[in-house]
């Protein structure tokens, strides 16, 4: 230990010594800053305090200020608070803070961060104690699965009926809720017939061989280690004088029981949360926690907080509207005294691209101050998605229009590991010479062809002066690899050859010059049942196996990647053929070099946690995309609820402006789906926003320059509608019909044909929204709008409800 040590010795010295007499004694201006409800939580430094309260009302601010106030008044020194935040751009921003209002960089505040980040460093301290040495390593995911596939085997266990990923899961949610192997309660363990306690027992032994960890045993660890050792319990109450927990809602039960056991003696902690914004219920969060936190801390001084400082009444509004559909709330009512500003904005678009070519050109129009309104940075602008596959389309919109922005909290949608395979492939296919991507994907998903039989690869191909996937077929005549590797091997060259063929009749740029020619003589006939280049992207992404690896995956994120990886087939749509696209994305990417400044963020709801920002788009919201189908199969109303808090989440973002907005179709794995609005969307409340008239079709209004642009954009939307991907889409439209465009047509220019309607009718108007005729007068309609209430409308202004295309 150094004598900079992160706990320098400091006992006793909490004394009213002159000196911390004089630092009470100092100004304390930041508390100033506080509404009453926020100071008191900050001025009652001791025993146990709870903000219970909602998005937006000074729970992370009267957090930073207790700890500055901790600081200012002498009764802890920085080294003494254990400030605890969710994600590591928490901690950051929590830093920050806590810096500006002391006028100086928050130093030597080593216990501030996530809970992974400080348990790490806990734990090198007293690793001897659960038998690991100090240095331990911490295992990635990968490390952990091929570990826990080792020990399937050897236990004889058929991993088809126990996937090594489905067992990593277990054992990762056994940890979540701290149970050592001895510890998981005899029912559960019977529910996977003890098999995964043996393994989660071996496993864990396994790891202490080889004298590591894999995150989940960061938190398990120190509970055990506290739990076992009072002394070292004791030692860490007295050095965390003060525990302060942002976003407590989303803890689980190791986290709980780390805290509650680190504040047992002093009860000095101060946790904040919402019980609506819990969205973590996924990965083992326990919402109760924070509701028994009175119980578990009698007396506890429990601080509601209700002004919002945040966001607009409108927004606030539109949030309190969705999150009402939750039952068992404790129920917060918000207010503000912003002023009222803009209405919350809903817009449906005809497709994905759509909506994000529309919110593209938004987010240009508000940086340069078009929209109405003064200009914002792009830095003020966020876009925040319900599946990262979301990404994809708005990424691609804003390189290609150079629009600057970075993905918080995750690798950009063509940086991802599984696109990157995806498209190893693709190059593999398209140029067989390609040997980076090659061997990017010789071994994925896993052939037998470990680093022994690569490294044979590369000699004979380098003996030779050809290709790695030459070099394989040399090897593999020369019987210089046997056994199940070189089976595996023969299969994907000879898969690689006949996808190769197949794409050429895609047409690949070959070269223009003459010899071009006689590539084309050498080609056969092209075979009659020619699939067409994104069913050959599907097929090579099934045949390889790519896509069951990630189908056999069971962490968190392997349906993300699924969902990616379909997104990414759905948009080769879009190309003539996997080069064009392929070349797109080298063009795109490159487009991008690192560029300071301002840049529009894109992330998903549960990364914005705790943010905000002036603007926010909230795209997507289609019900099975939000909420999302997968979570509501997998825990039903509970799942819808989360979904629900999520939307609450992101809505409670905007500060100013919040935009949401769907899309009527999405293709999905290149095939067209049409999509419902989010039943979210329905449980908006009405007053509170305003309904935008989507581009395209309708133009950009009534009247007649709303009419020329009608024309003109329908005339533009002819090529959609004369392209391939219409057309199949027209042939597998398997849900709702969708209206052809000249239906539509004629509705709205000849609308005044009033007879078309009877009363009881269901009909669209752009601005009020769906309704039912009550009555018709001349060419006057009485509506019973569904939100917008009784109107009476000019009937031009009206189509059929059936008739509208999104
Ligand atoms: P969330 O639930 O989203 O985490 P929160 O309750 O933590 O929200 P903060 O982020 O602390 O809310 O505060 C929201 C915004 O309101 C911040 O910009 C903050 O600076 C501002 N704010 C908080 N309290 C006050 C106050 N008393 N006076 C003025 N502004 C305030
Ligand atoms: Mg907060």
């Amino acid at each position: 230990m150094s004598s900079h040590d992160e706990f320098d010795a400091f006992e006793g010295a909490a004394a009213a010594s002159l000196s911390s007499r004089a630092m009470a004694a100092r100004p304390t201006p930041y508390l100033d800053e506080l509404n009453p409800a926020q100071r008191a939580a900050v001025e009652a430094l001791d025993g146990p305090v709870l903000m219970l309260a909602g998005a937006g009302t000074g729970k992370t601010k009267a957090l930073t200020t207790r700890i500055v106030h901790l600081l200012m008044t002498g009764r802890a020194r920085p080294n003494e608070i254990l400030a605890v935040t969710f994600t590591n751009k928490a901690a950051r921003e929590m830093k920050e803070r806590v810096g500006r209002m002391l006028g100086q960089p928050a130093e030597g505040m080593p216990w501030m961060g996530t809970f992974h980040s400080i348990c790490v460093k806990l734990l090198r301290r007293h690793a001897e104690l659960v038998g690991l040495k100090s240095n331990f390593t911490i295992l990635d995911t990968d490390d952990q699965i091929r570990l826990l596939k080792q020990l399937i085997a050897a236990n004889n266990i058929d991993d088809k009926r126990w996937p090594t990923r489905m067992i990593a899961g277990i054992i990762d949610s056994w940890k979540n809720r701290a149970w050592t192997p001895e510890q998981v309660p005899a029912s559960e363990a019977a529910a996977y017939n003890n098999r995964g306690t043996e393994i989660y027992d071996q496993y864990q032994r396994r790891l202490k061989e080889l004298n590591a960890t894999d995150f989940g045993d960061l938190l398990l660890h120190m509970v055990t280690i506290f739990q076992a050792h009072e002394d070292v319990l004791a030692q860490y109450q007295r050095w965390f004088r003060y525990i302060l927990v942002d976003e407590y809602q989303d803890t689980n039960t190791a986290q709980y029981l780390w805290l509650r056991l680190l504040a047992a003696a002093h009860k000095n902690i101060c946790c904040v949360g919402d019980d609506d914004q819990s969205i973590y219920g996924w990965r083992g969060a326990e919402v109760g926690n924070i509701l028994r936190f009175e119980k578990d801390f009698p007396g506890a001084k429990v601080v509601r907080l209700e002004q919002n400082y945040r966001s607009t009444p409108h927004i606030l509004a539109a949030a309190a509207g969705v999150i009402r559909g939750n039952q068992g709330r404790l129920g917060k009512e918000l207010w503000t005294e912003a002023e009222e500003g803009e209405k919350v904005r809903l817009i449906g678009h005809w497709d994905g691209d759509e909506e994000a070519r529309w919110v593209g050109e938004e987010i240009e129009a508000m940086q340069r101050g078009t929209r109405g309104g003064p200009a914002m940075s792009l830095d003020e602008m966020a876009i925040l998605v319900r599946a990262s596959h979301q990404m994809r389309a708005f990424e691609d919109r804003f390189l290609t229009i150079g629009l600057p922005y970075r993905v918080i909290g995750g690798p950009r949608f063509y940086e991802r590991m599984e696109i990157r395979d995806a498209m190893a492939y693709f190059r593999v296919v398209v140029s067989p010479d390609d040997d980076l991507a090659f061997e990017r994907i010789v071994n994925t998903p896993k052939r037998g062809l470990g680093d022994k039989a690569q490294q044979k690869m590369q000699v004979f191909a380098r003996a030779n002066g050809v290709s790695l996937l030459d070099g394989a077929r040399l090897m593999l005549q020369d019987r210089a690899l046997t056994g199940k590797g070189a089976a595996q091997l023969s299969a994907l060259v000879d898969q690689i050859d006949r996808w190769h063929a197949v794409a050429r009749f895609h047409g690949l740029n070959q070269p223009t010059v003459d010899d071009d020619a006689v590539v084309l003589d050498e080609l056969p006939a092209p075979p009659k049942n020619l699939v067409t280049h994104v069913e050959l992207a599907e097929q090579i992404l099934d045949e390889s196996g790519y896509t069951e690896m990630w189908q056999n995956d069971k962490t968190p994120e392997a349906p993300g990647r699924l969902e990616n990886l379909k997104e990414l087939v759905s948009h080769l749509e879009a190309f003539d053929n996997l080069q064009g696209f392929l070349e797109h994305v080298s063009l795109v990417m490159d487009n991008e070099s690192e560029t300071e400044g301002a840049k529009v963020s894109i992330m998903t709801l549960h990364a914005a946690k705790g943010l905000e920002f002036p603007a926010v788009f909230l795209p997507g919201w289609e019900d099975g995309l939000f909420p999302s189908q997968r979570s509501m199969d997998e825990s039903g109303l509970k799942g819808l609820e989360e979904e629900r808090r999520l939307a609450y989440v992101g809505i409670t973002r905007a500060e100013e402006l919040c935009t949401i907005s769907f899309a009527g179709n999405r293709r999905v794995f290149g095939q067209w789906q049409s999509a419902l609005p989010s039943r979210f969307i329905d449980e908006l409340p009405e007053d509170h926003v305003d309904v935008l008239t989507p581009p395209g079709l309708y133009g950009g209004g009534f009247g007649a320059a709303g009419m020329q642009s009608q024309i003109h954009d329908r005339a533009s939307r002819a090529d959609v509608y004369n392209s391939p991907g219409w057309k199949r889409m027209q042939e597998r439209q398997t849900n709702r019909p969708m209206a052809q465009p000249q239906e539509v047509r004629t509705q709205v220019i000849d609308a005044t044909a009033i007879s078309a309607y009877t009363v009881g009718e269901r009909v669209f108007h752009q601005k009020f929204g769906y309704g039912a005729i009550t009555g018709i007068e001349g060419d006057k309609l009485d509506i019973a709008f569904d939100k917008a209430g009784q109107k009476k409308v000019v009937a031009k202004f009206v189509m059929g409800a059936d008739d509208v295309p999104f």
